[in-house]
């Protein structure tokens, strides 16, 4: 059977190696000259309580795909800011902590070791024309172009990623959260360590692009007044979406380029390596793609009722979802329980939407 693999990101590296375990060697295309995703270096979180049913996505990505992947660190404490209000919430399995980007030890070399089949780096390939060509087609390209070039694709969020690695001083098992309108507008802001000296610091803005976004970036940094050195600083485009048929005759999507981004937070790791993986299986055995990955287009249905509540919220509106943070319930759901925070957060929204949100154009 010929498969190609268009991009050697999360998705199709993982879509690689499961279709290995099938005796399938396919042709992968990556347009960079090296692994990386999007060519710069940062830190990521998986936070479990994104992931529910999954308890711990470390020990997720082992059991189910094989996959073994070191963090950096685990999260053990979390700390939420709003404009009035701070919340703190510790435990030993908040998360984790990951390296994305070309340097060595990132995810992305990590599942790179996991594969056989040599990448086929510096690669333009035309998606229709591999169709003619190949069995399947993966389209794992981080991006929506591709969905968006075969009228495959609606955008949920058009994001916009600007940040920094930061030099200063940090704990280094501790994720920091923003959430203010002032300068995030419908974003939020969030910092990740790499180590007790170096972090990445980033905002997560929406409809405002590059130079709306460094407006931004400008006033988050005045308002926290960290005490820090810009190393180098990054920034991209962040489109979160979701694709109308994930199995488009021959050509499967998966990662991003699938839709498997939430579209609250913009995470997408982990749904990126079981999409990927899942595409593999669907491939290989002809089972059912959607019905493999069902769990994550549920969680993304229930993120974007949660998202249109969360995009009309006020600064008053943040303050108190930081008070109901604090309250103990909360913390035993998120430190605790294997309660499904998403799901219930998304029942609330939905009673709450009819009276707080305009119907979406359409
Ligand atoms: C700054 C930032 C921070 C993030 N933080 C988190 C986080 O903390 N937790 C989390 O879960 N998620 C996070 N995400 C989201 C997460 O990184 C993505 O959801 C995930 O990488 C998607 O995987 P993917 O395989 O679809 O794409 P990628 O991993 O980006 O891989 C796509 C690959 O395809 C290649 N490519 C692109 N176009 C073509 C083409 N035409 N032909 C060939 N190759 C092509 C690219 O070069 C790249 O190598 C973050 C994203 C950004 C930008």
């Amino acid at each position: 059977m010929k498969v190609a693999i268009v991009g050697a990101g999360i998705a199709g590296l993982s879509c690689a190696y499961e279709l290995e375990k099938y005796g399938i060697r396919p042709d992968i295309f990556e347009v960079q000259d090296t692994f990386g995703g999007r060519g710069f270096n940062h830190t990521a979180g998986w936070m479990n309580i994104m992931y529910r049913p999954v308890k711990d996505a470390v020990e997720y990505l082992k059991k189910d795909f094989g996959i073994v992947i070191k963090p950096m660190e685990r999260v053990t404490q979390v700390d939420f800011y709003s404009k009035n209000e701070t919340v703190t919430i510790t435990g030993p399995k908040l998360g984790y902590i990951l390296l994305v980007g070309p340097a060595p030890g990132s995810i992305n070399h990590q599942l790179a070791a996991h594969i056989r089949t040599p990448v086929q780096f510096g690669q333009i390939v035309n998606v229709r024309d591999l169709a003619r060509q190949y069995d399947y087609v993966v389209v794992a390209t981080g991006t929506p172009e591709i969905p968006m070039v075969l009228g495959n694709w609606r955008t949920d969020i058009a994001g916009y990623v600007y940040g920094a690695n930061v030099a200063g001083e940090f704990s280094p098992q501790t994720i920091k959260i923003w959430f203010n309108t002032q300068w995030c507008q419908r974003g939020y802001a969030y910092f990740v360590p790499w180590n007790d000296r170096k972090g990445s610091l980033v905002i997560n803005v929406q409809e405002i692009g590059s130079h709306g976004a460094q407006k931004c970036w400008q006033k988050f940094l005045a308002d926290i007044k960290w005490d820090i050195d810009i190393l180098e600083v990054f920034e991209t485009p962040h489109n979160i979406g979701h694709v109308y048929q994930r199995r488009y005759k021959n050509i499967l999507f998966a990662g991003l380029a699938g839709g498997f981004v939430d579209p609250l937070f913009a995470f997408g790791q982990i749904a990126a390596v079981d999409s990927g993986a899942s595409a593999a299986k669907a491939i290989a055995e002809g089972a059912d793609y959607d019905q493999l990955v069902t769990n994550w287009l549920r969680r993304n249905n229930d993120l974007r009722i949660v998202r249109r509540y969360v995009d009309k919220f006020s600064d008053d509106d943040f303050d108190l979802a930081l008070r109901v943070i604090r309250a103990p319930f909360f913390r035993t759901v998120v430190t605790r329980s294997n309660v499904n925070l998403i799901r219930i957060l998304s029942f609330v929204a939905k009673a709450m939407v009819s009276h707080k949100i305009e119907p979406m154009v359409t």
